[in-house]
């Protein structure tokens, strides 16, 4: 099923004509919970991986101030909680696996990635692609705070050329234990979708950024939930508004190897829209389907962008959380 985001209330460059000329492409990626192959576009899924090549792994040393659960003991704990009866037994495997393992079992690394997403160049148009690459894949390790692992090993993208994967690899190593469970993607198919989006008010100039929240204070529609930026996973587009940060430098958004600033390349939202965004909900998604698809959450219900170099897109990703 597709999935189609509805026309906006009006356009925002009709009220502010200074906005026309700045919309730019994003693609909504629409995850929902599915069974997607190594040859599609995931979220959580398998990835396009050369039996020749190390899966991607992090060997930082990393505290474990809580109970330890196995991938299978998350895929247990969503499993169980989505059955609307529990059994006796549902209940005592759920408070067994919520008191977790002994911290200490946590052997050195380096520890297996996880897969977070795969995205063909043919589902994400416009994405900057390097020359001879196809495929984009993320994986992060599902024991830290993401957002302040701009260019280490916890967070890696990997850009290839499908058509050199000649082997693929059958099972993926998986990490013992993992100690954030909120950042294990539940295997999601996208629906891929463009919308057009104008940029966040910290990214106007301040004069025309006034105008739009004065405009804002008098109107039914909202400039930041309903006409700028497209909510939920997606690709490409303007910066996410901010929510908690109240300024971002540009320099905080600069590429660790040659100062660069990054561009938008994958936005994480903790929803695929929210009360303030749900004009976006697609036309296809009932009033009550769920928001959270994937199950991802960094922080408390924030959003995480990915920026890319734009000089060269294989330099190590900008993380920042907003
Ligand atoms: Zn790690
Ligand atoms: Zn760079």
């Amino acid at each position: 099923m597709t999935r189609t985001t509805p026309p906006r209330p009006l356009d925002a460059a009709s009220v502010f004509p200074e906005l026309a000329g700045m919309s730019r492409t994003a693609t909504r990626l629409h995850p929902r919970p599915g069974a997607p192959t190594v040859h599609e576009s995931s979220v959580g899924g398998p990835l396009l991986w050369p039996t020749d090549e190390p899966w991607a792994s992090c060997s930082q040393e990393h505290d474990a101030p809580f109970g330890l659960k196995t991938p299978d003991e998350v895929r247990t704990l969503r499993r169980t909680y989505a059955q609307d009866i529990w059994t006796t037994e549902d209940h005592a495997e759920v408070s067994r696996i919520n008191i977790g393992h002994d911290p200490s079992l946590l052997t050195e690394g380096p520890h297996p990635l996880i897969p977070v997403a795969q995205l063909y160049a043919r589902d994400v148009p416009g994405l900057p692609f390097p020359e001879d690459t196809d495929l984009l894949q993320v994986l992060w390790c599902p024991f830290i705070d993401i957002e302040d692992q701009s260019g280490s090993e916890a967070v890696q993208l990997r850009w290839r050329r499908a058509e050199d994967v000649a082997q693929v690899l059958g099972a993926a190593p998986e990490p013992a234990y993992v100690g954030t469970e909120e950042l294990i993607p539940v295997p999601c198919v996208l629906h891929p979708e463009q919308v057009r989006e104008y940029p966040a008010t910290h990214d106007l100039d301040p004069t025309l950024a006034t105008r739009i929240n004065r405009w804002e204070e008098d109107s039914d529609t909202g400039y930041r939930g309903a006409l700028s930026v497209a909510p939920g996973w997606k690709a490409g587009g303007w910066a996410a508004p901010f929510t908690f940060r109240d300024s971002g430098g540009p320099d905080e958004l600069r590429c660790a190897r040659c100062s660069a600033v990054g561009e938008p390349l994958l936005t994480f939202d903790y929803a695929e829209w929210d009360a303030e965004s749900h004009s976006w909900r697609p036309v296809e998604e009932a009033h009550d389907a769920s928001t959270t698809p994937t199950q991802v959450t960094v922080g408390s219900g924030y959003t995480l962008q990915f920026y890319a170099c734009p000089v060269d897109p294989r330099h190590p990703p900008i993380t920042v959380m907003q």
